[in-house]
């Protein structure tokens, strides 16, 4: 595998595989990596001629300066683990490779970010834009990969494809989860061993809704079910339960033609935000 730090660096290596018209994979990640991620990668290995995974904790898409200072990092783990399953390039940039100075272009997704983590987490989406239009133009991938559990993510990442017409496939991959259901998540490592054994109540709320509205029940008594349900659990604090359309994100009414509607939730373990969702 090789190991880049430097733009240039990279794309001396790259410059030659993307003339022969080799095809490029990226995953973009924020490293502290787990099953989650691995699974996009070993995607990738099946689909792309050449692999390339960065890691990067992008501070601009982190609305919280705790939350940013609290991310894991682990970066000799990561390295190993993305050797073992076979990637070809690691891209792990410096802060200031990747902003020499602040960028001053602000991206807005319009109503894909008035909602759920648009409107909790302000500026998010701006950062995630900004940076994987970064990385798209600094690997000039032929396909991406981006993982379901953020959803509104793939949405916004959809939009920016094609507003700024980069000729790039994106691929969505499944969320990969723990034995007790808990999305796989590198916040997760922040729980504390207690937190972790409850931390799959955010799955039982979401199999819960699934549930009501497979039973004919509207999505604002799913909601409320949910609601009803993070109120007996005092460690606790749900931020959102929506049930939305899976490509625009917008909440709705009733369900929606099959594999179109989802529901998604982000709720506080403690000090650990956590996000899930699930499409049926
Ligand atoms: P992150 O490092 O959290 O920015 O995530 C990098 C990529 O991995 C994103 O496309 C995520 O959606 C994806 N990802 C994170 N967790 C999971 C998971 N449990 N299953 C599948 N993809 C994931």
């Amino acid at each position: 595998m090789q190991r880049f730090k430097t733009i240039y660096a990279l794309q001396q290596y790259l410059a030659p595989l993307i003339q022969s018209a080799r095809t490029v994979g990226l995953v973009p990640t924020m490293g502290a990596l787990h099953e989650g991620h691995l699974d996009l990668v070993r995607r990738a290995r099946q689909e792309c001629d050449v692999v390339v995974v960065s890691i990067f904790v992008n501070p601009v898409q982190f609305n919280n300066p705790d939350d940013l200072a609290r991310y894991p990092r682990t970066l000799q783990q990561d390295s190993e683990m993305l050797e073992k399953v076979g990637t070809d390039v690691l891209f792990f940039p410096a802060i200031t490779e990747i902003y020499p100075e602040p960028a001053q272009l602000k991206l807005s997704f319009g109503e894909l970010e008035s909602v759920m983590e648009g409107a909790f987490r302000p500026g998010h989406f701006n950062g995630v834009g900004l940076v994987v239009a970064k990385l798209f133009h600094i690997v000039q991938p032929n396909l991406a990969y981006f993982g379901q559990k953020d959803l509104q993510q793939i949405a916004v990442i959809r939009r920016l494809i094609r507003d700024l017409n980069f000729p790039i496939n994106l691929i969505r991959c499944d969320t990969v989860r723990e034995t007790d259901g808990l999305a796989m998540s590198s916040r997760n490592r922040n729980l504390t061993d207690v937190e972790r054994g409850q931390a799959t109540s955010l799955y039982e709320a979401l199999t819960l809704a699934c549930d009501l509205l497979i039973e004919g029940q509207s999505p604002n008594q799913a909601k409320a079910a949910v609601t009803g349900f993070f109120a007996k659990l005092s460690t606790f604090r749900l931020e959102y339960i929506e049930v939305v359309n899976a490509d625009t994100l917008q909440p709705v009414a009733e369900l929606q033609a099959p594999g179109q509607t989802a529901i998604c939730i982000a709720a506080y373990l403690g000090k650990v935000r956590l996000i899930d969702n699930r499409i049926f």
